[in-house]
């Protein structure tokens, strides 16, 4: 096998190597390649693209393999391996500088030390920030700050020519714009210089129970709109008899909690006020609040069980239904094994980044089915399969767009149907920046990639 010019890095063609970068967290697509690279440096990452489209072999950049449709895979070719290049470079006053494999787990520690913080995080903080950036990234604080990659400054990227080019909204805006969320298409992100801002040292969570659905998704506009807390999101799932419930999750962060009027925060709601659950902790542990669960679903091996969860945007005005739909095909059975439905609104004007395709309304709901295969069960991927594929039919017709960090699969046709009016812009991009088609296959964009094999 070829070293691919990687002079400071390692090769690895074994078993071990291969088969790890051929799984995902969706754990349903699995492709092999035929060499994982973990770069040493910015110049192995452009020797190996460059190596590729003079070979005409495909490649794909890896941050964490959290995705859930093999969008990192890629079938013969090579994964570069981003998390060799993890460093957080600078932290300034209103900035920190990263490598694209750097974990937001890590960038939080670092800047958090410094009195800082990126302004948004994803739920879970073991995805890398090339793998968010690549896809948009949105968590309980975009509905103040819009999405992950609407709090980037600048990238270093380098196309799959092989050029190491920094972008920002300023400079190679067109670069910049086809990066963002562009699900590896354009180039390589190796860097990244986000936003940063003070990080209030403590977090007071609440979670506010509501047995009503409608009741649930007003509540949680209200205080989007409002603005009362800094984080909001909320879940659906079943309680121990069989019903439905819901969650609104809002949390305030502040320096002294004494500060935090409770009182005034949930003023006016329709929760259950006898249910209340009030949680204070620092910041930081608020941010890795999934980390204890996480720890459980390893233990009990779910981790590595099949993920085919459906990630979409639906606009307001059909939330509600689309929602309600969704619960009433759902059984306890379908969300065993720590199953759940999270939903929560963002602001659509903050949501700036091009590629993250959104509905076009002033209010959009995240909605994501989170559900994991039984393993006793062969059937159980197909069905989900099949379900996901209808519901983003649903979707599609009631205005909404799917996240596309997990299935349905899209062919080309529906991928230029995904990006609108944008998909010109999606091509030349493409054919500018990557004209040999060497990255990032698995998304499945183009009807032929233009390389040879
Ligand atoms: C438990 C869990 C919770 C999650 N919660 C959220 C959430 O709250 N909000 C949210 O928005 N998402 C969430 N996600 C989805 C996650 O953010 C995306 O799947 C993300 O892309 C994963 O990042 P990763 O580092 O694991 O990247 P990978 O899965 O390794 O790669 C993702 C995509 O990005 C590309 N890529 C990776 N690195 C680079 C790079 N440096 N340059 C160019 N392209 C690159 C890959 O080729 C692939 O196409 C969650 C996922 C899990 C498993």
């Amino acid at each position: 096998m070829a070293d691919f010019g990687v002079a400071d890095g390692e090769v690895r063609t074994d078993g071990e190597a291969l088969d790890a970068a051929a799984r995902d967290f969706g754990g349903h697509v699995s492709r092999k390649p035929a060499a994982v690279v973990r770069p040493g440096s910015v110049d192995d990452v452009v020797a190996v693209v460059r190596w590729a489209g003079e070979h005409g072999m495909p490649v794909s950049a890896r941050g964490a393999g959290h995705s859930m449709n093999g969008q990192a895979q890629v079938d013969g070719g090579v994964v570069l391996d981003m998390r060799s290049l993890n460093q957080v470079r600078e932290i300034g006053e209103d900035r920190v500088t990263v490598d694209a494999g750097a974990l937001w787990s890590e960038v939080a520690a670092a800047t958090i030390a410094r009195g800082l913080t990126p302004p948004v995080f994803t739920d879970y903080l073991e995805t890398t920030v090339g793998g968010t950036l690549s896809v948009g990234g949105v968590g309980g604080t975009t509905h103040r700050h819009g999405a992950q990659t609407d709090t980037v400054l600048d990238l270093t990227v380098v196309t799959g020519t092989g050029e190491v080019v920094t972008c920002s909204a300023e400079r190679n805006p067109g670069l910049f714009d086809a990066v963002r969320a562009g699900l590896g298409q354009a180039g390589i992100v190796v860097g990244a210089t986000i936003k940063a801002q003070p990080a209030r040292g403590k977090a007071r969570c609440f979670r506010l129970p509501h047995t009503d659905l409608r009741a649930f998704t007003a509540d949680q506009r209200r205080l989007v709109l409002e603005g009362r807390f800094d984080y909001i999101e909320g879940f659906a799932g079943f309680t121990e008899d069989g019903t439905l419930a819901y969650q609104v999750e809002a949390a305030a962060f502040a320096d002294s909690l004494s500060d935090v009027d409770n009182e005034e925060l949930v003023r006016g709601l329709a929760h259950d006020r006898d249910a209340v659950e009030v949680t204070d902790t620092s910041y930081a542990e608020f941010l890795d609040r999934l980390a204890p669960g996480v720890a459980l679903r390893k233990e009990t091996a779910e981790w590595g069980l099949p993920h085919p969860w459906l990630n979409v945007f639906v606009p307001d005005s059909a939330a509600d239904g689309f929602i309600e739909t969704v619960l009433a095909e759902l059984t306890p059975a379908d969300l065993e094994n720590f199953g759940l439905v999270l939903t929560y609104p963002l602001r659509r004007e903050l949501l700036t980044t091009p590629l993250l395709r959104v509905p076009d309304e002033p209010l959009v709901f995240l909605f994501a089915l989170l559900v994991t295969a039984d393993p006793g069960d062969d059937t159980a991927i197909g069905r989900m399969a099949e379900r996901n594929r209808r519901l983003y039919e649903y979707v599609l017709r009631v205005g909404g767009t799917l996240y596309p960090i997990g299935p349905p699969s899209l062919d080309p046709h529906q991928w230029a149907a995904h990006y609108g009016a944008l998909w010109p812009r999606v091509e030349a991009a493409k054919a500018e920046h990557d004209p040999r088609g060497v990255l990032t296959p698995r998304p499945g964009l183009w009807r032929t990639q233009p390389i040879t094999r």
